[in-house]
């Protein structure tokens, strides 16, 4: 067989990895004078290394981050948090035992930086999968699909990814059918998938966005069972770090 045509033929299998490596490892192989064993384990080796590549980035377009953000780029120095817990929750531990984390800070706080940031590593280092939502267009979604007649098909899912990102809880309230339909999800997200939920809002104030006091006692019971909650304080980075030609001028 031609080599071209050894090329097609890994490509009709769909074994990209080794159709793209395939010129190089023989090459290589005849060069380094390697064995049979040899030359098929480094073909499998670009196969698997292709495949993982190419899961991440799906994963990572699944994931619907609407920034791109690293734990990199994250001053700790200009943060309340503490950094070894951060750390802590970034080896992705969190995500096997299902447990939940509350992002609880004024706006600009770096909540979404830091949620984003472990919802990428949670991909990209621990091979999960994430999906981030801002949380008034999920209930939006979730009242969509009751009214269509499909209520269910999102916590079909959702049960099947490791964590779901609630961004912006307390910034707008919800209807009451509305509360009540993501107050259904997350009961039914409980101890399967880890919830990472933004706020602005301290516990005692969410009876005001879910608008029914025993309903959100039975939530945050549920939500703060298994929960690491981070305090990421009032002082807006954005607002720290403006351009100097928006500060307001000394009188
Ligand atoms: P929040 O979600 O709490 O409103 P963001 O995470 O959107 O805040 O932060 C606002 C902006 O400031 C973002 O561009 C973010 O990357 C940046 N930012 C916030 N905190 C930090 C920090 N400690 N180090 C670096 N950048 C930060
Ligand atoms: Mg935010």
């Amino acid at each position: 067989m031609q080599r071209h045509e050894l090329v097609g033929q890994f490509k009709a299998l769909r074994l990209h990895g080794m159709a793209a490596a395939c010129e190089e490892l023989i090459e290589d192989g005849i060069r380094r004078n390697h064995s049979p064993d040899q030359l098929l384990e480094s073909f499998l080796k670009a196969e698997t290394v292709e495949r993982n590549v190419r899961s991440i980035s799906h994963q990572l377009g699944a994931a619907r981050f609407p920034v791109s953000r690293d734990l990199d780029t994250f001053d700790f120095a200009q943060s309340t948090v503490n950094p070894a817990q951060i750390r802590e929750l970034y080896r992705g531990s969190f995500l096997d035992q299902a447990r939940n984390i509350v992002f609880v800070g004024g706006p600009g706080t770096g909540k979404t930086h830091l949620v984003t940031a472990l919802g990428n590593a949670a991909i990209r280092s621990h091979s999960k999968r994430v999906r981030f939502y801002n949380v008034v267009d999920l209930v939006n979604q979730l009242e969509a699909e009751k009214q269509s007649g499909n209520a269910g098909r999102i916590a079909r899912r959702l049960t099947a990814v490791d964590a779901v990102i609630l961004d912006e809880l307390g910034y707008l309230p919800f209807s009451h059918n509305g509360g009540a339909l993501l107050f259904h999800l997350i009961s039914k997200l409980y101890e399967t998938t880890s919830l990472l939920i933004t706020t602005n809002l301290s516990f005692s104030e969410w009876g005001n966005v879910f608008g029914d006091a025993k309903m959100t006692t039975a939530l945050l019971d549920r939500l703060t069972h298994h929960c690491d909650i981070i305090e990421t304080g009032n002082d807006s980075y954005r607002f720290k770090h403006r351009n100097p030609a928006t500060k307001t001028p000394k009188s």
